[in-house]
């Protein structure tokens, strides 16, 4: 069995990374999050990592004492996080939330490890110049968001060249089925209420507006090179159908299974092979699985990033800052469900215009959006 770092451990994906861990008794050997120092040393002291890292200074300092009486080197800051990601061990969970986890994402790829991706906004944010270093250095990108790793499991066996469409499926969120005018008063709490998945905060409100399905639009256009007039997104309110790809000769192939994030994160890190049997899913209790198209006249975030990826360049990095920042605000209470979208508008639209950039042109866009979020608040 391979040895794993998780980036993020801290998080709804990171906890759940280390149960599947623990169950197939993977050796874990670097750890890094934010800043719940409480929980890293919890972890450290169950797994035992050579490293770990909080990108927190002051709660790294709590935790380098803590693990005082441990071998466990403790990090801190980016560039600690940097260091857990390169260190020892063979693929690299990168469950960190934003386009904060680019960075470390690219050092463990530099550091020629796989990768098993959940953070989606890496790839709508650096996407090219990610999958180039994959490339470059001959490593694997394995997918873990679920509607991902459902399209991969699909093709598997699927001869090259004959993956004609993406069926991307969404659960619509909690506010399926609204009027915009109904949306302008739903709280933080009403939006961080998903009804299929328990996740982080920032994922959980981008379910709410759809702007995740936006996010994995852009995700499906880099990790399976296809046009995003190639991928039709469908609401299915049960989360069974976790996607499916229809193949040159019109056969639909897709991934079925109870809604648990431990199944994607599992075969990722156990791909090609099968891991252990979580739940099984039972149709006839399910009974009916429905299917419809979303309302992209309320839910704006969803076209907005079908036309930053469409247009490309630096759009998908701007939409994503300014998302990003809109987000934060809304679960500040300063701005109210709606605007969101509105914001997102706005900041992308303030993406430079150009085709050929680099690494510092993307977070430059990343804050000209931000900054343009703001602006627009105060004006
Ligand atoms: P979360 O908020 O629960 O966890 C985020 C983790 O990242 C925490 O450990 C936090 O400490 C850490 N972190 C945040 N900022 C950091 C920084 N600057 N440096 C180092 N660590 C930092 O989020 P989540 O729900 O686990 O989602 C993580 C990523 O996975 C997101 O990109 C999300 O879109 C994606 N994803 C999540 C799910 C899910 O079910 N939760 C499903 C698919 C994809
Ligand atoms: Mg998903």
């Amino acid at each position: 069995m391979r040895e794993l770092i998780i980036l993020g451990s801290t998080g709804s994906i990171g906890t759940q990374a280390l149960e599947v861990a623990r169950n197939l008794n993977i050796r874990v050997t670097g750890l890094a999050a934010g800043s719940n120092a409480e929980l890293l040393e919890k972890q450290a002291r169950e797994f035992k990592p050579l490293s770990v890292a909080l990108r927190d200074q002051k709660q790294a300092e709590k935790l380098k004492i803590a693990l005082k009486d441990t071998d466990i080197k403790v990090f801190s800051g980016k560039e600690g996080v940097n260091a857990v990601a390169c260190g020892r061990g063979d693929i690299v969970l990168c469950a960190i939330v934003g386009i904060a986890g680019l960075e470390s994402t690219l050092a463990a790829i530099e550091a020629g490890k796989d990768i098993a991706l959940a953070n989606k906004e890496t790839l709508v944010t650096g996407g090219d110049t990610v999958k180039k270093k994959i490339a470059q250095k001959g490593v694997r990108l394995l997918p873990v968001d679920s509607e991902h790793s459902a399209i991969f499991q699909s093709l598997q066996g699927a001869p090259s060249g004959s993956l004609n469409k993406i069926i991307l499926t969404a659960s619509g969120g909690p506010f399926f089925g609204m009027t915009r005018e109904r949306l302008k008063s739903v709280t933080v709490n009403d939006a961080l209420k998903h009804p299929n998945w328990s996740m982080g905060k920032k994922i959980t409100i981008d379910s709410a507006t759809l702007m995740n399905k936006g996010l994995e639009v852009i995700e499906a256009v880099h990790l399976f090179d296809v046009r995003p007039d190639d991928i039709e997104v469908v609401v299915h309110r049960q989360s069974i159908l976790h996607s499916a790809v229809e193949l040159s000769d019109g056969a639909v192939i897709g991934q079925l299974g109870t809604p648990d994030m431990k199944i994607p994160i599992q075969y990722a890190l156990t791909y090609p092979e099968r891991g252990v049997k979580f739940e099984s899913l039972s149709l006839t209790e399910i009974g009916t699985l429905t299917f419809e198209k979303p309302d992209t006249e309320t839910f704006k975030c969803l076209p907005l990033c079908i036309e930053a990826i469409k247009k490309g360049g630096l759009f998908p990095a701007a939409a994503n800052g300014a998302n990003e920042e809109a987000v934060s605000l809304f679960l500040e209470g300063k701005i109210r469900f709606t605007d969101i979208a509105d914001l997102v508008n706005a900041g992308m639209n303030s993406a430079p215009h150009k085709t050929d950039f680099d690494i510092e042109d993307i977070y430059n866009a990343d804050a000209l959006a931000r900054q343009t979020v703001r602006n627009t608040l105060k004006g």
